[in-house]
């Protein structure tokens, strides 16, 4: 027996008033400045102020954000005591809005100790609300939340199956202001997710559909949206593309190239969807030298030419190395810039981390440590994995 988890989505233009329709006495929003400056928080506000609910606004969720931050929304949010949380932004503030929640409603909870494994007794005070403004994360259709602790330089990926949104709200409208280089890093992330949930030992059939149809989207629309932000069939698809992957890999896992781009972000602080893409053609190349893949699959649903398995994942490789290339986003670690000394000193620490992130043991193939740093080497010349 196995379940199948969805927020109530909401999506498509105008799909933000549906906030008018709540009933409810004093929403918390959770967001970063940029937001506030779009003019997105008071979009928002206003949508409530119809609805006669009262907000306050917490703006200061930073990119890849810390543990810290979510202690401090969470005291914010017991002072306001909401019975909406809102969390509006990338997947940085949808990942505190969820954290610091559950610190609300469970104050005796250290943030490290969020896990799947427990009750938490959630929805005892507020329900969640997911309003993405970056087409990527899909956090807005997660369980998950994804904190840095700054002072170890690593990400704790975290999370239990309460703290998937009661609705997602998956409006267009709020993506045409990401710049090109935001659209092709959380791209990245939507692809990385997609692919990742499809291969992982976790698996099922409600995943697969979700992971298929997202990779589609993503080759189809995401080169035109880097190209024209304003081209609204693109975004429209692309926001979408990312919510349906976070409900594949949500009702799956990522696995390998999340492990080894949570290292590599959190030590080189690198945009979460950068890094995991990075990696994400290296990873293939990898667990396909360990058999029993179904990349194949992927590459027919793309209508890649493939007659058997190790041709479809070269395939598939290749078409992602080619979408990189027309995002111009760096396709090894030397290009990042990283430079080769600090890369060396850090490999240890790069190993030890992906080691214990979660994603690693959901693959077909576990590396070993040795196979991870020189999966790290590679990654960083830029050379075909061949072991
Ligand atoms: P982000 O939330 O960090 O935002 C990146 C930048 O984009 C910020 O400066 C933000 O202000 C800006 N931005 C956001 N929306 C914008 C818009 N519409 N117009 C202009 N600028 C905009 O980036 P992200 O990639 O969405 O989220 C990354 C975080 O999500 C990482 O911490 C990662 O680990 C986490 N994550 C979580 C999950 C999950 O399931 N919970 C999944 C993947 C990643």
């Amino acid at each position: 027996m196995w379940y199948f988890a969805s927020p109530r989505i909401v999506f498509g233009q105008d799909a933000l008033s549906e906030l008018e329709r709540l009933q409810g006495r004093q929403a918390f929003i959770v967001t970063d400045p940029t937001i506030v400056e779009l003019g997105f928080a008071a979009r928002v506000q206003a949508h409530l102020e119809t609805a006669g609910i009262a907000s306050t606004l917490f703006a200061q969720v930073e990119p890849e954000p810390s543990v810290q931050t979510a202690l401090r929304c969470a005291q914010a949010m017991t002072a306001c005591e909401p019975d909406w949380i809102i969390g509006l932004g990338g997947g940085s503030s949808l990942d505190i809005a969820k954290a610091a929640w559950l610190l609300y409603e469970r104050p005796d909870v250290e943030p490290a100790d969020i896990n799947p494994f427990q009750d938490f007794g959630l929805r005892a005070k507020a329900r969640l609300i997911a309003i993405p403004t970056t087409s990527g994360t899909g956090s807005e259709a997660t369980y998950a939340t994804v904190l840095t602790d700054t002072q170890e330089n690593r990400k704790l990926g975290l999370g239990t199956y309460e703290l998937l949104p009661d609705i997602a709200i998956v409006d267009p409208s709020l993506v045409t202001s990401l710049p090109p280089h935001i659209t092709a890093d959380t791209g990245m992330d939507a692809l990385t997710h997609a692919i990742e949930g499809y291969i992982s030992i976790n698996h099922n059939d409600f995943s697969d559909g979700l992971c298929l149809k997202a990779t589609q989207l993503v080759f189809q629309y995401l080169p035109r949206a880097y190209a024209d932000g304003d081209d609204a069939q693109a975004r429209e698809h692309m926001h979408n593309a990312a919510t349906l992957a976070g409900l594949g890999f949500g009702n799956s896992m990522a696995m390998l190239a999340h492990a080894m781009g949570h290292s590599l972000g959190a030590l080189f602080h690198i945009p979460h969807g950068r890094a995991v893409g990075l990696f994400l053609p290296y990873t293939i190349e990898y667990t396909l030298n360990g058999g029993g893949t179904r990349y194949a699959d992927i590459a027919y649903a793309l209508r890649l030419p493939a007659q058997d398995e190790p041709q479809g994942a070269a395939q598939l490789v290749q078409a992602i190395r080619a979408l990189q290339r027309r995002l111009d986003m760096p396709t090894r670690l030397a290009d990042i810039p990283i430079s080769r000394s600090a890369f060396q000193d850090a490999l240890p620490r790069l190993v030890a981390n992906a080691e214990t992130d979660t994603s690693l043991i959901m693959g077909p193939r576990i590396p070993t440590s040795d196979e991870l740093e020189k999966l790290f080497l590679y990654a960083f010349e830029g050379q075909s994995v061949d072991f």
